[in-house]
C-alpha cells in the first residue's frame, strides 16, 4: 500500500525548469513565460498526486490544463450580427495571410451556412493586393468589390457596404491594408474603417512563425483597434506555436480559427487543447 504523495517543491522546480525551457523554445514571449511558471509552482506544490501518476507527471498534467485554459479552455465561434449583414474586418501585418484568410473564410461560410458573402478590397497600397483577393474571390466563386487604388480605403468600404445593402449579402468581409511594420498612418486608417463600418468581428490575423514578434504586433493592434479574435497563420510550418499562447495571454482575445497551409481548404477551428500539447512538444 502506497500512502498519498503530495506534490513537493522540488519536484516542481525541477519539471517547470523543463517546462520553461519547452515554452521558450515554443516562441512564447519571455515574460509570458515567467508569468506562466510563477502561477504553476504556486498551484501544484502540495497537490495530492494520484495513484497512478508520478510527481513529475502529475505537474505535467496540471501545467497541460493551466495552458488549455489561458488558451480559452475551448472553441470559440465567429459572432455574428442579429441582422445582415454581419461585417468581419481583418487586419495584421503585410504578408500575414489576411486575403488568403479571407478567401478562407469565405469558403467556409459558403460551404457551412450556404452564405452569400462580399469581400471588400480596402488594401490600395499594393496592386497586387487587389488583384490577390478578386484571384482568391474567383476560386471561391464569391464576389469582390474593388475601386482600384486611387480611392481612399474608408470610401471604397462605405461604397462596398452600400452594394452589400443593395444586394443583401449576409457578410461583409473587408480586406485591409498590412505594412511591413506597425506605423501609425496604416492604424489611424485602420481606425476610420472601424468607425464607419461597425464590424461585428475585428479579426487580427497573425503569422505564427513571427514567435516572439507576433506577440507585440498583437499588444499593438488590440490597444488601437480593440480586435474582437485572432487568426493564427502559417501553423504548417515548424514553429511549436507559441505565439498563441503569447498572443492570448497579452491580448486575453480569443483564437478562433488557425490556418493550415497555402490552400484555401487549409482553415480549421482553433483547439486549446490541441494547442497546448502542440506548444508542450
Ligand atoms: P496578407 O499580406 O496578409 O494579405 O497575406 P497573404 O494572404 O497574401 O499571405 C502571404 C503569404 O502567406 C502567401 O504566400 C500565402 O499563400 C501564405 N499563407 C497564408 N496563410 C498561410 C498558411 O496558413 N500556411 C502557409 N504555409 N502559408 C500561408
Amino acid at each position: 500500500m502506497r500512502g498519498k504523495k503530495k506534490i513537493t517543491e522540488n519536484d516542481v522546480l525541477e519539471i517547470t525548469k523543463e517546462i520553461r525551457v519547452a515554452l521558450l523554445e515554443a516562441d512564447v514571449a519571455l515574460p509570458v513565460v515567467k508569468k506562466f511558471i510563477r502561477n504553476i509552482r504556486t498551484r501544484a506544490i502540495g497537490v495530492e498526486v494520484s495513484e497512478a501518476l508520478q510527481p513529475a507527471q502529475q505537474v505535467i498534467k496540471i501545467v497541460d490544463e493551466e495552458l488549455t485554459a489561458i488558451l480559452g479552455g475551448g472553441e470559440s465561434e465567429l459572432d455574428k450580427s442579429p441582422k445582415i449583414p454581419t461585417i468581419i474586418m481583418m487586419a495584421g501585418l503585410q504578408g500575414a495571410g489576411k486575403t488568403t484568410f479571407a478567401g478562407k473564410l469565405a469558403k467556409r461560410l459558403k460551404e457551412t451556412e450556404n452564405a452569400r458573402p462580399l469581400m471588400i478590397a480596402a488594401d490600395v497600397y499594393r496592386p497586387a493586393a487587389i488583384e490577390q483577393l478578386k484571384t482568391v474571390g474567383s476560386q471561391v466563386d464569391v464576389p469582390v468589390f474593388e475601386e482600384g487604388t486611387t480611392v481612399a480605403p474608408v470610401e471604397i468600404v462605405r461604397h462596398g457596404l452600400a452594394l452589400a445593402a443593395e444586394k443583401r449579402n449576409d457578410y461583409v468581409l473587408i480586406d485591409t491594408a498590412g505594412r511591413l511594420e506597425i506605423d501609425e498612418k496604416l492604424m489611424d486608417e485602420l481606425v476610420q474603417i472601424k468607425a464607419l463600418a461597425q464590424p461585428t468581428e475585428i479579426l487580427l490575423v497573425v503569422d505564427a512563425m513571427t514567435g516572439q514578434v507576433a506577440a507585440d504586433v498583437a499588444k499593438k493592434f488590440n490597444e488601437t483597434l480593440d480586435v474582437t479574435g485572432v487568426i493564427i497563420t502559417k501553423l504548417d510550418g515548424d514553429t511549436r506555436g507559441g505565439a498563441a499562447l503569447s498572443i492570448r495571454e497579452i491580448t486575453g482575445k480569443p483564437i478562433k480559427f488557425v490556418g493550415t497551409g497555402e490552400k484555401l481548404t487549409d482553415l480549421e477551428v482553433f483547439y486549446p487543447d490541441r494547442m497546448s500539447s502542440r506548444i508542450l512538444g
